[in-house]
């Protein structure tokens, strides 16, 4: 089955303040439309077409059509989940307790966040990620690589996703890439990122174990 463009869930005015209207109508509707359709390119025809855009990211080092654009279909899709217009400020409840205890401090997350979303060179993404253990990290990856691809340096669970590609944020601020990641906090939707954290820990569907029932 063809992966389709997921909607975006706010207005491509609402983050205007953070990032205008014209960079999220361009971003959506071209550039993330635009990795679906190679995407499914790449796939069409192949044994890659009965798995998920997660098991695809598995294959990515070996297919360079699913590394660009399957990372790029994933990439993005998270990206606008993990905004909203009622984000920013920080993260309350279990969130709040899991920055602190792995970063410090809020500030010193931001700090460090801002640092790998500044130094990534040329385009790519920065992340914040958990590992099987539960423990959160920071990364950067180049282009449309993601930490859940078999050819990441640092993997893991990506919960929470900045586009750090020029197309991201060049309109509004041209070279002034730490200013938009400075307003990116002012939209992070920590209650989507706390839900991508309790999935990422969610235990695995035992297929094995349920084939042993009598
Ligand atoms: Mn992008």
């Amino acid at each position: 089955m063809a992966f389709e463009l997921p909607e975006l869930p706010y207005a491509y005015d609402a983050l205007k303040e953070s990032i205008d209207t014209r960079t999220m109508k361009i971003h959506h509707t071209k550039h993330h439309q635009g990795y679906t359709n190679k995407l499914n390119a790449a796939i069409e025809g192949t044994d890659l077409e009965k798995l998920s855009i997660v098991d695809l990211m598995k294959k990515a080092g070996s297919n360079p059509g699913v590394r660009n654009n399957g990372g790029g279909y994933y990439n993005h899709s998270l990206f606008w989940k993990i905004m909203s217009p009622e984000g920013g400020g920080a993260p309350k409840g279990k969130m709040a307790k899991l920055i602190k205890d792995n970063f410090g401090t809020f500030d010193k997350f931001k700090e460090a966040f801002a640092k790998a979303a500044g130094t990534r060179f040329g385009s790519g993404w920065a992340w914040l990620a958990v590992k099987r253990s539960g423990k959160l990290f920071i990364t950067s990856t180049p282009n449309q690589d993601n930490p859940l691809m078999d050819c990441a340096e640092n993997k893991g669970i990506p919960i929470l996703g900045l586009d750090v590609w020029e197309h991201a944020y060049y309109l509004k601020y041209q070279n002034k890439r730490p200013d938009y990641v400075a307003n990116f906090f002012n939209v992070v939707n920590w209650s989507q990122v706390s839900r991508n954290y309790s999935a990422a820990m969610a235990p695995k569907t035992k297929k094995k174990a349920t084939k042993k029932k009598k």
